[in-house]
Order: C-alpha cells, then sequence, then structure tokens
C-alpha cells in the first residue's frame, strides 16, 4: 500500500528521513527551504486514506494543537496540503520517542522515571485546565526533545477530545496495552483513562515492560478482564510515594483511581518544585526572608525559610543551564545548606538529665518516689515519665516525646485533684520540668522535619549532565546531613 502511495511534497520544505509511523501518518523529518533551514518534523496524512472519523480526529488534533502552547506539548508550527496530503508541520524532536528511548535502555532509574512523569503531568494539567483529553497516551506518543538532555513532549493528538462529557466506547481505538480497562469493557469512560495510562507508563519505563504485556492475544484479554489488582513487582526498589503513586493510578475501577488534582499534587509528581524558570525568583524571595529571620534571630522561622528555599533552589540549579551560573547559584546552595544545618543542630536538646534524687540539679523526682508509695496513679505517672527519660537518653526523642506526653497527661490530671502542700508544689515542678523539655525536644523534631525531604533531593539529581555528578553527590550529601539521615 505504502509503495504505492504518492511522495509528499511540501511546499517550502525538503522532506528526508522517515521519523516514524503510526496509526493514519507518516512522520518525515523536513528542512526550510531558506534561510537558516529550519529543521521541522512533518506528520503527512493521506487524503484518500481518511474515513470520515478519521477525518474528524485529524482536524479535532489540528484545532488542539493550534490551540496548545506548553513546553511539554510538541508545538505545531504550521499546517498545509496539496491534492494528495494534509501536512502538519512540527517542532523536530531530535531524541526520538519515549519507546524507542525504552528499547535501548529497558529500565530507567527511578530519578529519571521521575523528571519525565513531571513533565508529563505539567502537559496533562494544562490540557485539564483546557478541559482536552489526550486518550492515546503511550511510549510512541511521548517525544524527546533530545538524546543528551532529553526533555519530553506530548505528541499525536489524532485521538484527543473535548472532554466535558463521558464518550461512549463504540469505536475503539488506541493500543490495548495503555488502554484503560473501562474502555474494553465498559460503555462509557472518562478523562481519567489518561491517568490509566500514565501508570502504565510509569510501570514500563521502571520495570522494563508494560503491566499487561502478554505473549498472546488471549493472555492479553484475560489480563485486562481480571479484577485482580495489578501487581507492582518488587524485584526492582522503588521508593514508598513512586510506588503509592503507581498504585493509585494503575486503579481498574476509575472511581478507585487517583484523581487530576491529587495526582498533580502527589509528593512523587511535586509539580510545585518541577524545575521550571520561577524557581529561582521563588527560592531568592524565600531566601530573603530567612536571612532577615536568622538577622532578628528567629531560628526556628529561619531554618523552616532556609529549607523551603532549598526545595526551590535545587530545581532551579537543575533548570540552569549555563555552566557558569550553575556552579555559582550551587556554592550559594550549599551556604544556605550549611546554615539550615548549623541551625538545625542548635535545636538539638541538651544531653544530660538531671541525676535522679540530686536536689542541685532541680530534679524532684526521688522525693516524689517516696510520696507516690501511696498512690498507685502517681506512681504510674512517674514511671512513664521515668520511661520518657530513658528513651530521651537514648536519643529517641520521638518516642520520648510521646512517652512524655503521656506521663503529662497523667501528672496534670493528679495535679488536678491536689491540694495544696509539699507533694503538689513538688509535683508542679517536675510537670513544668518535662513540659520544658517536650518542649525542647517538640522543636528538635519539628526541625529535623523540615521539609527538605526525600523527594526534594531526588530533584538535586536529576541533572542530566554526566560530568556534574560528583558536584551532585556533594548536594546529595549535603541534603542527607540536612535531613540528620
Ligand atoms: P500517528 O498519529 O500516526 O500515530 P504520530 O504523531 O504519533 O502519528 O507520529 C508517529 C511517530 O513519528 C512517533 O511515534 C514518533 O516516533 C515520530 N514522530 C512524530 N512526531 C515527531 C516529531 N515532532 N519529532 C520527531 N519524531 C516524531
Ligand atoms: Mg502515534
Amino acid at each position: 500500500m505504502a509503495g504505492l502511495a504518492p511522495v509528499p511534497t511540501l511546499k517550502g520544505f525538503i522532506l528526508t528521513e522517515k521519523l516514524g509511523s503510526g496509526t493514519y501518518a507518516t512522520v518525515y523529518k523536513g528542512f526550510r527551504k531558506v534561510a537558516h533551514r529550519e529543521v521541522v518534523a512533518v506528520k503527512c496524512i493521506l487524503k484518500k486514506g481518511l474515513s470520515k472519523s478519521s477525518t474528524e480526529n485529524l482536524l479535532t488534533e489540528i484545532e488542539i494543537l493550534k490551540k496548545v502552547k506548553h513546553d511539554h506539548i510538541v508545538n505545531l508550527i504550521d499546517f498545509q496540503w496539496d491534492g494528495h496530503y494534509i501536512y502538519l508541520i512540527m517542532e523536530y524532536c531530535s531524541g526520538g520517542d519515549l519507546s524507542k528511548f525504552l528499547a535501548t535502555k529497558r529500565a530507567l532509574p527511578e530519578r529519571v522515571v521521575r523528571r519525565f512523569l513531571q513533565q508529563l503531568a505539567s502537559a496533562l494539567q494544562f490540557l485539564h485546565s483546557n478541559s482536552i483529553s489526550h486518550m492515546d497516551l503511550k511510549p510512541h506518543n511521548l517525544l524527546l526533545s533530545n538524546s543528551y538532555d532529553p526533555v519530553l513532549k506530548v505528541a499525536d493528538f489524532g485521538f484527543a477530545q473535548y472532554v466535558e462529557r463521558e464518550v461512549n466506547s463504540e469505536s475503539l481505538r488506541g493500543s490495548p496495552l495503555y488502554m484503560a480497562p473501562e474502555i474494553i469493557l465498559k460503555d462509557t469512560y472518562d478523562a481519567k483513562v489518561d491517568l490509566w495510562s500514565v501508570g502504565v507508563i510509569m510501570f514500563e519505563c521502571l520495570f522494563g515492560k508494560a503491566p499487561f504485556a502478554s505473549k498472546s492475544y488471549g493472555e492479553l484479554a484475560d489480563k485486562i478482564k481480571s479484577k485482580e489488582p495489578i501487581k507492582i513487582p518488587s524485584a526492582i526498589r522503588i521508593s514508598d510515594i513512586c510506588h503509592d503513586l503507581m498504585f493509585r493510578l494503575l486503579q481498574r475501577d476509575p472511581k478507585q483511581r487517583i484523581n487530576f488534582e491529587d495526582f498533580f499534587n502527589h509528593k512523587f509528581v511535586d509539580l510545585e518544585h518541577m524545575p521550571s524558570p520561577q524557581c529561582i525568583d521563588r527560592a531568592k524571595l524565600i531566601v530573603m526572608e530567612a536571612t532577615q529571620k536568622d538577622v532578628e534571630g528567629d531560628y526556628k522561622s529561619a531554618a523552616s525559610l532556609y529549607c523551603q528555599a532549598l526545595e526551590y533552589f535545587l530545581p532551579a540549579v537543575h533548570y540552569e543551564k549555563n555552566r557558569a551560573k550553575k556552579e555559582a547559584l550551587r556554592s550559594k546552595v550549599r551556604e544556605y545548606m550549611k546554615r539550615a544545618e548549623e541551625l538545625k543542630q542548635s535545636f538539638k536538646p541538651s544531653a544530660a538529665r538531671p541525676q535522679t534524687g540530686n536536689p542541685k540539679t532541680g530534679s524532684n523526682s526521688f522525693e516524689l518516689d517516696g510520696l507516690a508509695n501511696g498512690c498507685p496513679a502517681l506512681k504510674a505517672a512517674l514511671q512513664t515519665a521515668d520511661q520518657a527519660e530513658k528513651l530521651d537518653e537514648e536519643e529517641n526523642y520521638q518516642e520520648a516525646f510521646s512517652k512524655y506526653e503521656d506521663a503529662l497527661g497523667q501528672l496534670l490530671l493528679i495535679l488536678q485533684n491536689e491540694s495544696k502542700g509539699k507533694q503538689k508544689e513538688l509535683l508542679q515542678s517536675e510537670v513544668m520540668r518535662f513540659m520544658t523539655r517536650a518542649e525542647e525536644i517538640k522543636n528538635y523534631l519539628e526541625m529535623k522535619r523540615l521539609p527538605l525531604r526525600q523527594d526534594s533531593l531526588n530533584q538535586s539529581v536529576m541533572v542530566s549532565n554526566d560530568s556534574d555528578e560528583s558536584t551532585q553527590c556533594t548536594i546529595i550529601f549535603m541534603v542527607l546531613q540536612l535531613n540528620g539521615l
């Protein structure tokens, strides 16, 4: 058939190698004849081959592509037609498509998957806000801008739809490997089918094959019809947040599947901290506030703000392409990390606990112990407090804190019913001591929990250039330190 088709010729362009072909088109690399010989990709659609429905698809594709301009959606530059063909002139993605990329690499590391996923999610967020569903998301339709620093771009809007409504599945389309089960099994489906496909793509990137990969059509049909939850392989270790997202995307029942908002906000996607031109401005603004608080001596707020700023600084470092600027930014980031770490450490509770029964240290527990002999509730409370102090000594602060809380709850109850006297005074001063200590520990735990999370750490690794590896390691090391790991 293809041999008989007329050779596509496009006015003003030289068409060269074939880049790929899909359901109803062949895509060629092309050069603009004039001036700077701009490289483009030209999708050539044979008019004769167009049925009524594929003509509609094509018109929708053109309409949508003309409307959507986004960093992670392939750009439609122009379109033309002649007697035989309709031509979509698009930006050229020299990295090919994700299916070819996967074929050479098999499985991708989680950090790379995460970066691609963020880019895909950002395109989907844009489409979603314009009520557009792609309906045919799969590795063949995800292009890579180039091979050395690949940026993902969604392509092929041939099946895309405006989705205020539910669609019925009379005209089955797309590949069953990536198609949501409800398209095949039910009458109607909606925009959430795209989220299923995202789950499948994620799965394939991480494990080298799609969850429904089968040797025969029968096996595939069984897998699609099965009610079993999708099994996520354990052979390759992935982080909990990555697992959680994939599990929620790959829910067969669209009602159980994660929704768009939760997907965009999911910790693994974290669009807010995706490398973008805005990151550096946000980071600078927050770090200004941090240094201000630092100067004022409000160290708790300062540490928290430094960490928030770093969550933007790390993707900003990644986004910066100019080597010198990147390096300058990195050393600034290191300074802020160092300061944040210093501040965090300054909140570490002092080590010693007062020696029991030593009046100089301020502990009244020895005397109280004596008084508690006649009061089982007080005895139990003091035992809990003692356990808290032991955990505290072992620097097991999280558990120490909850034990202190327990003990304080019990002691405060007893204190309420205590009439004036020596025992009440002793009890009050012990309660004060535990409260102060618990407060110190709480502050420290808050410091430890500051928002520089494992996932932002991963972003720092997402620097694509291999020669940047050693600096990345330094950054990672510092983040680890900052996280107290
Ligand atoms: P179809 O609608 O026929 O599936 P696509 O738009 O998906 O057509 O293109 C088919 C293939 O051509 C893609 O899978 C990809 O390999 C290649 N291709 C498409 N557009 C481009 C582009 N802009 N740059 C590079 N390769 C492309
Ligand atoms: Mg395609």
